[in-house]
């Protein structure tokens, strides 16, 4: 067991950035923890509402110079950003893996896609484009053009500590406004060696701001009058109770992006052996602390009489199984590691808390999570190992409600129909997938379900950063979504010119 250096020596202490200076904390701080050795890397302030001010103070001074620079310009502090980023690729994976507790592969695959998304904002002078059409009537022509509207507010769940901000950032800068960013207070390292290279790319004052905390910083930005809109990534009732209902009251836009219970179908005509592969990184990889993780397994039986329908459960609960109890479960900068701890030890106590639940309301433990192995001698208290339930049906808690934990459900349907019924019943709309070999089950599936992300033999439905990140009912609140050219529509106001000379 060899585990690769960890970038972060000492304690940390972490520090706003607003207005180009680096903000030394005052008042409250609090602790972060790396959740494999236990051991404090961190001290996070946890700022007020003055603090907030402050940084949109800086922003707002900051928006008429950088709305000012040429689109190519603003284009080439992110090429810097991006150099930076590339150059830095393997410091900011290891320290998610130690703020977070993901494996190095999963943080170095993060910070892939957060790099994407900054070389997609690169694109702006093409990507903010209006248009305009001649002789609308005879001699008048007519217009639109898209133009920035000024300090944006972005704020980040635990879950994916760099790159869930640069779903947003880099396309507001690009189309020249401001932003004032805060991490979770739960990983607000990542976001801290982020800002460190933005200084270093240059960025103009005041144009990216960092500013540390939890709901008190929340609150200021949502009743700050000059944030014009917010970008949030969460739990559904912070998502839909707080954000979504406190932007419509202080009318700013909003993305509000929130939780998930997705469903993975597998059909009798599915590859068997390519559908587990995938299911393993989509129930088991993250630690199932990804809004796209799969929750729920549905062996369907469209086709079959009862003997064949019992014998294709049990191939695929068996293969499940399998694989699930070889996870290697340990420190995630051991290479050799498949799956790190959950975030925290609250989070391993919720995820405990449904097991219970599971046992409760009658489902079957198949594979108990709590008997822990690991791989190598790391204290135990935010570690499970993968878990599975049978005998679920979509009526109990644990089949019907978020769990983010390494937890899978596995439930019949006797049909494709009862299948998608199950989808729908639920609250949720993040993601759903179907495995199969037969292209109308695929077809009906992607037509039929209310999910904003459908996979067709994919176990994790994450869109590229040229696509949208979508949502649907419980898991989605706004109109649109983080990425591409929807994020340049948020970011920007279509202002219409229609003239005429004499
Ligand atoms: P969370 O809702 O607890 O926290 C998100 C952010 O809101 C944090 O910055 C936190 O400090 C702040 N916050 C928390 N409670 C608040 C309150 N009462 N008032 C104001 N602010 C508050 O979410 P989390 O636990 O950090 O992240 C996990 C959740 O995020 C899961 O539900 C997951 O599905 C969801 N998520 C969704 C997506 C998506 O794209 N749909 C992506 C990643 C994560």
């Amino acid at each position: 067991m060899a585990i690769l250096e960890e970038p972060i020596k000492e304690v940390l202490t972490i520090k706003n950035y607003v207005g180009g200076e680096w903000i030394e904390p005052k008042g409250e701080i609090a602790e972060v923890i790396n959740p494999a050795t236990c051991r404090v890397i961190a001290k996070v302030p946890l700022s007020s509402e003055s603090d907030v001010d402050e940084a949109v103070k800086s922003a707002k001074e900051a928006f008429p110079e950088w709305r000012r620079t040429p689109p190519l310009t603003r284009a080439r502090y992110l090429f810097k950003l991006k150099e930076l980023l590339e150059e830095h690729f393997e410091e900011l994976s290891r320290i998610q893996t130690m703020e977070h507790g993901k494996t190095i592969d999963e943080s170095r695959g993060e910070t892939r896609r957060g790099i994407e998304n900054v070389e997609v904002a690169t694109g702006i002078p093409s990507l903010m484009m209006g248009y305009n059409l001649e002789d609308i009537a005879v001699g008048i022509d007519e217009y639109v053009i898209r133009q920035p509207l000024g300090v944006f507010g972005i704020i980040a769940p635990f879950n994916f500590p760099f790159m869930i901000p640069l779903w947003f950032a880099p396309y507001a800068v690009a189309t020249g406004n401001c932003v004032v960013i805060k991490p979770s207070s739960e990983v607000p390292i990542s976001q801290y060696k982020l800002a460190e290279l933005v200084e270093e790319a240059g960025f103009p004052p005041g144009v990216w701001n960092v500013v540390n905390g939890g709901r008190a910083v929340v609150s200021a930005m949502l009743s700050h009058p000059d944030i014009v809109g917010i970008c949030f990534v969460g739990s559904t009732p912070v998502a839909r109770d707080v954000i979504y209902r406190r932007c419509g009251e202080t009318g700013k836009r909003v993305i509000a992006q929130a939780g998930a219970k997705n469903f993975l179908l597998v059909m009798p005509d599915a590859d068997l052996e390519r559908t587990m592969a995938a299911c393993m990184t989509s129930f088991y990889g993250n630690t199932g602390q990804r809004c796209l993780s799969g929750a729920n397994l549905v062996i369907v039986g469209e086709g079959l009489n009862e003997n064949e329908y019992s014998a294709f459960y049990k191939k695929v609960v068996n293969a499940f199984v399998e694989s699930a109890s070889k996870i290697r479960v340990g420190y995630g900068l051991d290479e050799s590691v498949q799956m790190g701890p959950l975030r925290d030890k609250s989070k391993k106590e919720r995820v405990v808390n449904f097991i219970e639940k599971g046992i409760e309301e009658g489902a079957k433990l198949t594979l108990d999570g709590r008997n822990i192995r690991l791989v190598g001698d790391w204290p135990k208290d935010c570690f499970l190992n993968p878990t599975v339930f049978e005998d679920v049906t979509p009526d109990m808690t644990i089949g019907r409600e978020e769990i983010f934990g390494p937890l899978a459900c596995i439930m019949r349907a006797r049909s494709f129909d009862e299948a998608i019924e199950m989808i729908d019943g639920n609250p949720y709309g993040n993601a759903a997938s179907i495995f199969t070999s037969n292209g109308k089950w695929a077809r009906e599936f992607q037509y039929r379900v209310r999910c904003g992300n459908i996979g067709i033999n994919i176990g994790i439905v994450a869109p590229i950063a040229f696509f949208p990140f979508s949502g649907m009912k419980n898991s989605f609140f706004g109109v649109l979504h983080g990425q591409g050219q929807e994020a340049i529509r948020f970011f920007t106001e279509s202002k219409v010119v229609i003239q005429r000379w004499f």
